[in-house]
């Protein structure tokens, strides 16, 4: 039963193709006010230095609904802090996810608990592990692109082992609607 006990706490609550298929009016219903996202591969494709245009649209969206949005990234500041300002979201940079510290910085400056905040991010071992610790609402999204840091790329092997497990406990991986997927170019 052990092993059950570590797999719950990398379980995603929602696992979606991207970004643009979260409910957004169930987010708000659960009392989620805080949307925490990874960049990387999440947001963008890694070092993706520009803002796309269905992303802009969505941050509008976001905002207009009332969420507070924060990005919380491990990548460095010079990455961070460049996106940051070019979508004009704050950011967390360096994080250490899935340590606590960075999530705990970014619920301090909005002055929200953990449950009134929700994490989305692309990796199990960094995003979900870290915000399902504190006890956020996590939503796993699918890589934006193949291309990764290596770290990524080996910390991923052992998440398909990961997500094999819990895709035997019910995880169901998103249909991917090619329409939607417009991160790639
Ligand atoms: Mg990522």
């Amino acid at each position: 039963m052990r092993s059950l006990a570590w797999l719950s706490r990398l379980m995603p609550d929602e696992y979606v193709a991207s970004i643009y298929d979260i409910d957004l009016d169930a987010l708000w219903r659960r009392g989620i006010r805080l949307i925490l996202t990874d960049l990387d591969n999440t947001l963008v494709p890694w070092n993706h230095p520009d803002v796309p245009t269905e992303l802009a649209a969505w941050l509008r969206d976001v905002n207009a609904r009332g969420f507070h949005v924060c990005i919380l990234s491990n990548n460095g500041e010079d990455r961070v802090g460049a996106f940051s300002k070019l979508c004009g979201i704050p950011a967390v940079s360096a994080a250490g996810k899935p340590k606590s510290r960075g999530f705990l910085q970014a619920l301090r400056r909005f002055e929200m608990p953990p449950e009134a905040a929700a994490m989305i991010g692309d990796q199990l071992f960094t995003d979900i592990q870290g915000a399902k610790r504190l006890g956020m609402y996590a939503i796993l999204v699918l890589p934006q692109h193949s291309v990764e840091w290596w770290g990524t790329k080996i910390s991923r092997m052992a998440e398909r082992v990961v997500l094999r497990r819990l895709e035997a406990r019910g995880l169901r991986r998103p249909q991917v609607d090619s329409d939607r997927r417009r991160g790639n170019d």
